[in-house]
């Protein structure tokens, strides 16, 4: 984050409990850079998914402050494309209806666009996803994969100032899993936006981040922010460099640490 122009994402002393007694996050401090994308890697139940929930706005820190380009986070706030592990569609909505709705629901305040301008936008995210047929499809009828890419489409169409994805490639077979980490890629540097990414696969986070964050299994552990050099190389070839295999391998060995 630029500390002068308070733009980026930070979360100072962010503190949530459930009802239930468990404490994912205690005092958890994280500044990012505006447009920067940053992975997030940790073991199941160490609070990746309450992380991302929080600054979503959808869980209430008990203490502490998130901002986003220096204006707090509020619930449903509009500046944010959220794609959660469950994929958030409305069943009795189209997958165009669900994607028009969010659109719709984030020009708020904002110029609205024309219904023409809309579909448009609509069609050209579900053309990139590879799902263009199934526009007037219902979200029940379709398989995860397909639900998954619809939720990334929705994110994507929003244009957020803040891009939260919750393992959003789970649900995906090998081959397009890989074709979907190229178009976010390339989606992302054409429409930047500060991004956190959630996933259990380190070389997927180091394709992807420009950090990586590792989350211990217990937070007396400490949470460690790499930067990851091999985000600056060429996409094409990246997979296959030596420095992809050094960050994985470092990547890895903080996770033996850690965990
Ligand atoms: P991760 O995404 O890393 O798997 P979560 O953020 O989902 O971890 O969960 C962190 C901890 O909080 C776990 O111990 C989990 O059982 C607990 N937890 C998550 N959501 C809830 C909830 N809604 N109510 C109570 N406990 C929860």
């Amino acid at each position: 984050m630029d500390v002068i122009s308070g733009e980026g994402l930070s979360l100072s002393e962010i503190t949530v409990s459930y009802r239930n007694g468990h404490r994912p996050l205690d005092r958890f401090n994280l500044v990012l850079p505006k447009n920067s994308i940053t992975c997030i890697i940790g073991p199941s139940g160490c609070g990746k998914s309450t992380l991302l929930r929080a600054v979503a706005g959808l869980v209430q820190p008990e203490s502490g402050e998130i901002r986003l380009d220096g204006a707090p986070v509020r619930p449903k706030d509009t500046r944010i494309g959220f794609v959660p592990q469950n994929f958030g569609l409305l069943p009795w909505k189209t997958v165009r209806a669900n994607i028009a709705m969010a659109m719709k629901l984030a020009e708020k305040g904002a110029q609205p666009k024309s219904a023409a301008e809309r579909e448009a936008e609509i069609a050209r995210w579900l053309a990139a996803m590879g799902i263009a047929g199934l526009k007037d499809r219902y979200p029940l009828s379709l398989s995860g994969g397909q639900q998954q890419r619809v939720a990334i489409a929705r994110a994507f169409a929003l244009h957020p100032a803040l891009l939260l994805l919750d393992e959003p490639f789970s649900a995906l077979d090998a081959m397009t899993r890989e074709s979907m980490q190229q178009l976010l890629w390339t989606s992302w540097r054409e429409h930047p936006a500060t991004a956190l990414f959630v996933t259990h696969d380190v070389e997927e986070a180091v394709l992807l981040g420009e950090r990586i964050l590792v989350m211990p299994k217990s937070r007396e552990a400490g949470t460690v922010l790499m930067d990851n050099p091999a985000s600056h190389l060429d996409w094409e070839g990246r997979r296959e460099s030596a420095c992809f295999f050094e960050q994985t391998n470092l990547v890895r060995k903080v996770i033996r640490d850690k965990w």
